[in-house]
């Protein structure tokens, strides 16, 4: 009987696989049209700077519209398009349509920009960036790239050579999720980041977790004192928000302020309207 039992689960969980595997597939397959098929679009988030008390920049944040499954975050697709080799298509997709954007938009804010560890992998990368930023007639010191710690594991060599050229472009370079991963402060050391962004999950824990509030401190500590201010991103409430600046935090970026959406785009709202009307 038990034999039996045992069996009957076997079944059961090679058919979930099957089922994951095919849906795995068939996303991978789906990925690879989506550019074509205009199914990528781009959501901005304001980042919010405490000195001038105003909207310095947005960040773009990648966004799938599939036909049957509808939106699709991309914690789920990005993942697929690095394993399956369609994030060099896709990571230039992003680049070129938020520096076309940006260079449209009616105020002259910075544009925050994911870049993969995969994409640095592109020996053209560099070159890449300077056409976007020149076909997009957009001045290099709005653009700033966000990298996680992941992108200097490997070719560390040639990803802080790449960082520098585009660094000396005026591109901003952003140490993205700090805390998280690593956190290693010879990677501080190494390359002159201009900004380092906290991981959400220290923001969410702030108000109940005095351990969260400590190594935040530390971090925008450190960030101030190396010359990278820091970003505090998933600010959700006021008391995040009161927390974070006692603390010395220079840049805020979460619901508190603005969820992300088509952002400062004259042209999109144009067709809104002209839509509604
Ligand atoms: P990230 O770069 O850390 O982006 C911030 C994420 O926090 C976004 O999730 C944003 O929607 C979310 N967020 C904003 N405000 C709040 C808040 O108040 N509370 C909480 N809990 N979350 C908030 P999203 O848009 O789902 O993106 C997730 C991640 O996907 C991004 O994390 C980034 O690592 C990656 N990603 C997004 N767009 C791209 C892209 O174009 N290329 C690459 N390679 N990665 C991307
Ligand atoms: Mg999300
Ligand atoms: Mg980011
Ligand atoms: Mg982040």
């Amino acid at each position: 009987r038990a034999k039996r039992a045992g069996r009957g689960h076997a079944c059961f969980f090679d058919a979930e696989m099957d089922k994951a595997v095919r849906t795995r597939r068939q996303l991978e397959s789906d990925l690879r049209q989506a550019i074509l098929r205009k199914q990528l679009y781009l959501e901005y988030q304001p980042i919010f700077d405490v000195g001038s008390q105003n909207v310095s920049g947005y960040e773009a944040l990648l966004r799938w519209a599939h036909p049957e499954r509808g939106v699709i975050e991309p914690e789920t697709f990005i993942p697929i398009a690095e394993e399956s080799g369609s994030i060099a298509a896709i990571g230039e997709w992003v680049l070129e349509q938020a520096c076309e954007e940006a260079a449209r938009w009616q105020e002259p804010a910075n544009v925050a920009v994911n870049l993969s560890p995969l994409q640095f992998m592109i020996p053209t990368l560099y070159d890449q960036i300077e056409r976007i930023l020149r076909e997009a007639g957009l001045d290099p010191r709005r653009l700033e790239l966000e990298i996680t710690e992941a992108a200097l594991m490997r070719e560390r060599a040639a990803v802080i050579a790449t960082l520098q050229r585009l660094h000396r472009l005026g591109v901003r370079v952003v140490m993205d999720d700090f805390g998280t991963g690593f956190s290693s402060l010879s990677n501080l050391r190494a390359f002159p980041f201009d900004k380092i962004k906290v991981d959400r999950s220290f923001t969410g824990a702030l108000e109940h977790d005095p351990a969260a509030r400590s190594i935040v401190r530390a971090i925008i500590g450190l960030g101030n004192s190396l010359n990278m201010p820091v970003v505090t991103e998933g600010v959700e409430t006021e008391l995040q928000r009161r927390i974070v600046v006692e603390e010395g935090c220079a840049q805020l970026q979460g619901m508190f302020f603005g969820k992300p959406d088509v952002g400062p785009s004259q042209y999109f709202m144009l067709d809104k309207a002209v839509g509604q009307a």
